[in-house]
Parts: structure tokens; C-alpha cells; sequence
């Protein structure tokens, strides 16, 4: 007898930390920018596992290269090193046009928190008192969720009830390079965390004068630039970093999710300034870079690095912009389309307040996933690699779905 999708779900409900509220469907397998659910439902994907699959589910090149390590090496810690990181390290710094170094790791947030210990340390070599390495960020940023990053993120819901934070971070308002300068004035900050375009916090790209000020200043009170591209970096605002779309030389990027398009890894990116900060003992990981992982990641690298994707990205962005834009006019539902590349932000109007999940809800039943950045923002990170096919029934079942929340809410 086989489990139906409920029973299975009720799984998640009986034993998980109960921290998420999973949609009541089980996905099964994907294909491209497609993805089948236990009952055989297909749906369009537009949120490609929060910005992490970019190049669609089950792509062949990647499982290729997933399998063919699998059959040589997986895991050899970092007492050894082997062909597939040391090969993705080179591919990266070469890729980025600012690295020296890199530290592999396994997500997101350890990136960060990687990012966090080297500009403590890249201060402590300075001669800088622990007063005066505090680490500059913006509210409405997202960095993670280890203690250190959920701090760096400046979003009061994320810090309820895990006092006492860590201390040494500073906190000013996104794209207000006036208080920037006032935060560092003091010469109290080491560091500048950023996100060049906010995701979880709604979809908010830095203005150009706002991120190339940020530079300046840091030049000026001798900081580092540190720029958190996990949801913008590997090709989604149509440039494979986004420090290359804003035309700003950074200090340190890090990486995650699109890296492996899905296979867990993340990387810190060190230029001239703090490479050789990280000495042997300062820092390290069990599994990070693991060649599973590397090849993974240089066979994506690879494809996200291709003029055609990223031609195609830039494309497929005006595509749901102009739907975007058609659907306000008949609909009345945004305030503002927003977002660079394929990561776009579709903020509801007042009179739709918070009803970002409702929206999402419809969308489901209607075939296609789609994600939200906070209660107000509808967020839409495809593939990369998305056709146009896909695009146009995404969008189809976008319309379909708006619709039927505006006729349930009139
Ligand atoms: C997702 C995300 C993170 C955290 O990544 P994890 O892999 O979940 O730890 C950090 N920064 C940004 C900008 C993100 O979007």
C-alpha cells in the first residue's frame, strides 16, 4: 500500500521542528523549469527552490557531473585536496575579476559568517581595538540564520528571544549613503555587509550611487566591501556577479545559492586587500568543498557564465515585467515592479496589504510556485535557463491566478 500525498505530509507535521509551513503538497521529481507533485500535478516554477536551481530541475549537465563524481570521490576533508575545488577556486577567481582567494563552505549563512570572522580578524591585524570592528549593515537585510548572521541582518523578527546577539554590528538604512557615512564616521566599523539587491527583505536592488558611494566611503575610513550576492550573484541580474551589473570593485563576495544550482555550497570570495588575512588555523569547515560539490558547481558555473543565459535572463525579465505591468493595468494590484534581472519584486498596493501569501495559495492551485519577499512583495526568481514556453504558461497561470484573488477579494 502505498502513502497518499496527506499522509505523507502529516510526516513533516509529526516530526520536523515545526520552523516552516510547507505548502500541503509533496513534490516528486522536476524537469527544467517544471516540477510534478506525488499526485501527478504539474506546475510551473517560478521560484526554482528560493533562487537556488538556475539552471531548472534535473538538468542534464548537472547530473551528469553529479554522477560521474559520485562514481570517484565524494568526501575527503580538508586535510586532502582534490581536482574538482581546487579547478571551481580558479574558475571563480578568475570569473570574478576582484579574487585572489577562496573558502568554501556549505550554504549561505557560513559564508557570511566566514565573511563576519575575516573582517574582524583583517581589523585585529590593523592593530583596531575589538570598539572599532564593528561590521556596518542595512536594515531589511537578510544574511542567514546562524546567530552571527541573523544579527547582521537587522530584522527585528529574526532576533526575537535569541538575545543576547552578538555584538559589533551597526546598523543603517538601505540606499541612504548619508547614513552610512554618519555609521562610519566614528571609526568604529571594519566592514560593510550588503546585499546589492535585497531578496527576503522585498526584492530591493541598491541604487548605483548608494553602492558605488559605499565603496568610497569605505575606501575613505579604510573598511572592507563586502558584498553578500547568495540570491543576486551566478548570473541573475544578467551579469554573472552583480558587482559586475553596478560596476563596483568589492573586497569580499559571497556565494550560495545559485553555486550549485541546487547541490549544497557556498564560497567566500577574498580580493588583494584581506587575502592573505586567514591564516592556517583561523577558519575552517568538515565539508566544505567537497569535490561532490565542486563539480557540481564548475559544471553550473560553467552554463551561468555562458553570453546566451545571461542574454536570455535579461530577456525573460522584460517578459514578466511587461506581463507585470499589463496586469496592474487591468488589476490595480502593484505600487511598484521592481528587481534586476531574473529576480523581481512585485509590491501590492496598500488596499492588498499582507495578502502576499493568499496570492501564493491561488497561484499553487492554479499550477504555478511562486515565492513572496515579506507579507507585500510577490517574488519571482525562475531558472535562469527558462524558456519561453515556460515563461509564457507561467505567466498565463500568473493572470489566471490574480484574477481569482481579485474577484475573492472584491
Ligand atoms: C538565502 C540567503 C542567505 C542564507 O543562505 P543559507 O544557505 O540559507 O544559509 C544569505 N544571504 C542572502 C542574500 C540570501 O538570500
Amino acid at each position: 500500500m502505498t502513502a497518499s500525498s496527506s499522509d505523507l505530509f502529516s510526516l513533516s507535521e509529526r516530526y520536523y521542528l515545526p520552523v516552516y509551513r510547507p505548502r500541503r503538497i509533496v513534490l516528486d521529481h522536476g524537469r527544467g523549469a517544471r516540477v510534478w507533485d506525488r499526485d501527478g500535478r504539474e506546475y510551473v516554477d517560478f521560484g526554482a527552490g528560493i533562487a537556488v536551481n538556475a539552471l531548472g530541475h534535473a538538468h542534464p549537465p548537472l547530473v551528469a557531473a553529479l554522477t560521474e563524481q559520485a562514481g570517484k570521490l565524494w568526501h575527503t576533508s580538508n586535510v586532502f585536496v582534490s581536482e574538482p575545488p581546487l579547478r571551481l577556486a580558479e574558475e571563480l577567481v578568475t570569473a570574478s575579476r576582484f579574487a585572489q582567494r577562496v573558502f568554501f563552505c556549505n550554504s549561505g549563512a557560513e559564508a557570511n559568517e566566514a565573511a563576519i570572522k575575516l573582517a574582524r580578524k583583517w581589523a585585529a591585524s590593523q592593530g583596531r581595538a575589538p570598539a572599532q570592528r564593528g561590521i556596518l549593515t542595512f536594515r531589511g537585510s537578510f544574511h542567514g540564520r546562524t546567530l552571527a548572521a541573523v544579527t547582521a541582518g537587522a530584522q527585528p523578527k529574526y532576533h526575537e528571544g535569541f538575545e543576547p546577539l552578538p555584538p559589533g554590528f551597526v546598523y543603517s538604512d538601505f540606499n541612504d549613503l548619508a547614513a552610512a557615512e554618519a555609521a562610519m564616521a566614528s571609526g568604529s566599523v571594519c566592514a560593510v555587509l550588503v546585499e546589492p539587491v535585497q531578496g527576503e527583505g522585498g526584492v530591493t536592488p541598491a541604487t548605483a550611487e548608494f553602492l558605488l558611494g559605499l565603496r568610497a566611503l569605505c575606501d575613505r575610513f579604510d573598511a572592507l566591501l563586502m558584498l553578500d550576492e547568495i540570491q543576486c550573484g551566478m548570473g541573475r541580474t544578467g551579469h554573472l556577479f552583480a558587482c559586475h551589473a553596478y560596476g563596483v570593485t568589492p573586497d569580499v563576495v559571497t556565494l550560495a545559492k545559485a553555486l550549485g544550482s541546487g547541490f549544497p555550497i557556498g564560497a567566500m570570495l577574498v580580493g588583494e586587500k584581506a587575502a592573505e588575512t586567514m591564516q592556517f588555523g583561523a577558519h575552517g569547515t568538515t565539508f566544505g568543498g567537497n569535490p561532490l560539490a565542486a563539480a557540481v558547481a564548475r559544471a553550473a558555473l560553467a552554463e551561468l557564465s555562458s553570453p546566451q543565459l545571461l542574454a536570455n535572463v535579461t530577456r525573460q525579465s522584460q517578459a514578466i515585467r511587461d506581463a507585470l505591468v499589463e496586469l496592474d493595468a487591468e488589476l490595480g494590484l502593484f505600487s511598484e515592479i521592481r528587481g534586476m534581472g531574473l529576480m523581481l519584486g512585485a509590491q501590492l498596493r496598500e488596499a492588498h496589504a499582507g495578502k502576499a501569501g493568499a496570492i501564493l495559495d491561488i497561484a499553487c492551485d492554479h499550477g504555478l510556485l511562486l515565492l513572496q519577499a515579506g507579507p507585500d512583495v510577490l517574488r519571482f526568481v525562475p531558472a535562469l535557463n527558462i524558456g519561453d514556453d515556460d515563461i509564457a504558461e507561467g505567466l498565463q497561470r500568473l493572470r489566471s491566478s490574480l484574477r481569482a484573488f481579485v474577484a475573492n477579494a472584491g
